[in-house]
């Protein structure tokens, strides 16, 4: 599980890299003391998992503890997206037996990975901490890259982002639509991060900025690199899930996709504008050559051209006003401002 370090100034430059050999305690003491730290994991029907993943950040936690990396006091906070499993029951007997390491929050209903992440990270911000780092229940993101985040964080960085180093663990289609998003992203003008899920870690302060965002179409991988700060990044080889499926199937993957595209860019609704201007252009030039023709004497029977426009338009028109509807729909969910969750439980 080697780590690479990269520390980058708030406009992104490489500032160095760190030896892998260096140990944490050298790096302590630059910047700011240890922090009380919240692990915060969004759970979803993880009844298998729970069990292999709390030891080991419980050691994880006592172990950075006694290096002095963070306070006594620090914790992981489980929230439960509404699971139809065990998942809750594993969160109170843990809470029961580490009452003080171990804490839960429990939706009324599934309402998504990001809702989850998010309610997780103003639970810590309201319960207290200094920092918390986000990260998925089944030890894909690996725990020792923590250490790397705490020292980073101990530097100066209000933001610390963990990348993975490959994606060999993905299957080759996971793998090929995750890069084409990225692409897209970024041609469409977001700012994220390549690489990067939700395993990060986020200093108070900017815990305080991200409490400000009230959409409820979050995409959180958009938000938090739009927040600024300083920042850095943590390289890490993803495993495969430690036990359990994923719970992310193809439907959750598309609408997540779209989320990020619908809620950060307008670029699809230009393009269409701009695709419109060109067939309105193709068909005058059309016209102008049915014109010439006629008054030529030349008159052209075109059935199968009359048909390809039709279809063609007709095509356009309809995908036009659906990536329209797209947006609609989220101002509609916006301006309802429903609560993007219910919390049913706290402990
Ligand atoms: N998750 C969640 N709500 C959901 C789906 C997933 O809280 O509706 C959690 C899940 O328990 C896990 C994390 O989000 O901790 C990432 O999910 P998963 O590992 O299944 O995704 P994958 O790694 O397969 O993309
Ligand atoms: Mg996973």
């Amino acid at each position: 599980m080697g780590l690479k370090l990269e520390t980058m100034n708030t406009a992104g430059q490489l500032k160095s890299d760190l030896p892998k050999s260096q140990t944490a305690e050298s790096d302590q003491g630059c910047g700011r003391g240890a922090p009380q730290l919240a692990l915060v994991i969004p759970c979803y029907n993880e009844q298998d998992v729970l069990p292999i993943t709390l030891p080991v950040l419980n050691t994880k936690l006592s172990d950075l503890e006694k290096r002095g990396f963070i306070t006594e006091n620090s914790y992981i906070l489980l929230v439960d997206d509404g699971s139809q499993d065990s998942t809750w029951p594993i969160v109170e007997s843990s809470h029961s037996q580490y009452p003080t390491r171990v804490h839960g929050l429990k939706f009324s209903h599934n309402r998504g990975h990001q809702n989850a992440l998010y309610a997780g990270l103003m639970e810590a911000l309201s319960r207290g901490c200094d920092a918390a780092i986000s990260m998925d229940a089944d030890l894909q993101d690996d725990p020792d890259a923590i250490d790397a985040m705490v020292k980073e964080y101990a530097k100066g960085n209000d933001i610390v982002y963990g990348v993975r180093d490959n994606r060999d663990t993905d299957t080759v289609f996971k793998r090929s639509t995750a890069d084409l998003f990225y692409k897209m992203m970024s041609w469409l003008g977001t700012d994220t991060i390549p690489n990067h899920a939700d395993y990060r870690l986020m200093s108070r302060t900017t815990l305080k900025a991200l409490s400000h965002y009230t959409e409820v179409n979050l995409f959180l991988r958009g938000i938090v690199p739009s927040l600024g700060f300083p920042h850095s990044k943590v390289y890490y080889k993803r495993g495969s899930r430690a036990a359990g499926e994923s719970k992310y199937p193809l439907k959750k993957m598309m609408s997540f996709a779209v989320e990020g595209i619908t809620s950060f860019s307008i670029t699809p609704l230009r393009a269409i504008t701009g695709i419109g201007l060109i067939s309105v252009a193709v068909g005058i030039v059309i016209l102008i050559y049915v014109l010439v023709s006629f008054f030529c004497g030349r008159a052209v029977a075109g059935w199968g051209s009359v048909m390809c426009s039709i279809w063609i338009l007709g095509g356009l028109i309809l995908s036009g006003i659906g990536v329209v509807g797209e947006y609609v729909g989220r101002i509609y969910l916006e301006v309802k401002h429903r609560p993007r969750y219910i919390v049913e439980e706290r402990i």
